[in-house]
């Protein structure tokens, strides 16, 4: 048998393993913030309806540039945006892989502020962009100065933000996307995934897309919409922004069938997002209760809570899993998280929590 090492692989991919939290087959799945409700009978219909109407012509290509499904995200947005500003891809992933092979690349470098999602240095490495992991603050905080001081220093061609922040589950003070915007050299990419769930008076990036043709905010239908097996990813950004990832995207990558499913998915979406109060419910109800018992535990705007255990963290994850509750070790020592999903697996969650 052939090994990996044998083969002529780019040296910078030598020794590595690949990305995944492990999809494992237990009761109570809370490891990958997905939203735990199953899509609505009615929208299944409606989505089963719309692919129907797709399968004769799956001898054509689709709609390269998927400009129905682009104005549907504009006017799901608000904020006045136009389809030319938003553009759609296989997830937030794949708008994120587009970005850093339009923007970073080969002699280019990418920040993000340590700890943030873990995909973005893995994309980074797939599109040769050099990362620069910068820190956050105490208790996982990052402040505009801080954050400020490292971009200088760094001068990278993009920076990384990530609001709500995966794994801490805290929004960013827009003034620090501000901030960051005014001393970037570069292009400043917020990722949204979760903001449907965010606190009453968080701020999306959105609203500061007017005059900053460096912004682009990224977000998803994986979360709120519970639609993370349908792949769709978005961005919205000057026209400038779609146009350079158009550069590098592949031609056709969002088939037909992703375009009507995504389509019938967004005509339905107060049946889909109608789950996003009760997880917020969930949300609250583990902030509280873990703090109740003593632990400390990270504000969260997010379908998801980061909390201390007090010990070992992968001790406690297996303790977890062995009474079926799969949570997330994110390699933050003495630290968890854990999604938010229906009451039922809060409970199974919060009593297993009892035996630590
Ligand atoms: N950004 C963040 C912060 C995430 O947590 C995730 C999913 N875990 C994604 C992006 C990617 O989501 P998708 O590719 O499904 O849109």
């Amino acid at each position: 048998m052939t090994t990996l090492d044998e083969l002529p692989i780019r040296d910078d991919l030598r020794g590595l393993t690949p990305y995944g939290a492990p999809q494992l087959d237990v009761p109570v799945r809370l490891n990958t913030n997905e939203n735990s409700y199953p899509v609505p009978e009615a929208v299944a219909d409606a989505i089963g309806k719309a692919l129907a109407a797709e399968l004769r012509d799956l001898n054509r290509y689709p709609d390269r540039d998927a400009v129905a499904l682009r104005a549907d995200l504009a006017a799901y947005l608000g904020h006045g945006l136009t389809v030319e500003q938003v553009w759609a891809a296989n997830g937030s992933n794949e708008i994120q892989q587009q970005l850093l092979q339009a923007f970073g690349g080969p002699g280019r470098t990418a920040l993000g502020f340590t700890p943030a999602y873990s995909m973005h240095p893995l994309l980074a490495l797939g599109a040769g962009t050099r990362w620069v992991p910068a820190q956050r603050g105490v208790d996982f905080g990052l402040t505009a100065d801080e954050a400020v001081a490292q971009v200088r220093t760094h001068r990278p061609d993009v920076v990384f933000l990530c609001s709500p922040n995966n794994p801490t589950g805290t929004a960013l003070d827009p003034a620090v996307v501000a901030a960051v915007l005014d001393a970037a050299p570069g292009m400043v990419v917020v990722d949204e995934a979760y903001a449907e769930f965010a606190r009453p008076g968080t701020v999306s990036a959105l609203a500061v897309l007017p005059g900053h043709p460096r912004l682009v905010v990224t977000r998803t239908m994986s979360k709120a919409f519970g639609f993370a097996g349908g792949r769709l990813g978005y961005l919205a950004a000057d026209p400038a922004v779609v146009a350079a990832v158009q550069l590098v995207r592949l031609p056709y990558h969002l088939s037909a069938l992703t375009q009507a499913a995504a389509r019938a998915a967004l005509a339905h979406r107060d049946a889909l997002l109608a789950t996003v109060e009760a997880i917020m419910g969930q949300r609250d109800r583990i902030v509280a209760e873990l703090r109740a018992r003593g632990l400390r535990v990270a504000d969260s705007d997010a379908n998801f809570v980061l909390f201390q255990v007090g010990g070992d963290q992968a001790v406690a994850w297996r303790a977890l899993l062995e009474q079926g509750v799969l949570v997330r070790d994110v390699g933050l020592p003495g630290w968890l998280r854990v999604t938010a999903g229906t009451p039922a697996e809060t409970d199974a969650f919060l009593t297993a929590m009892e035996s630590l």
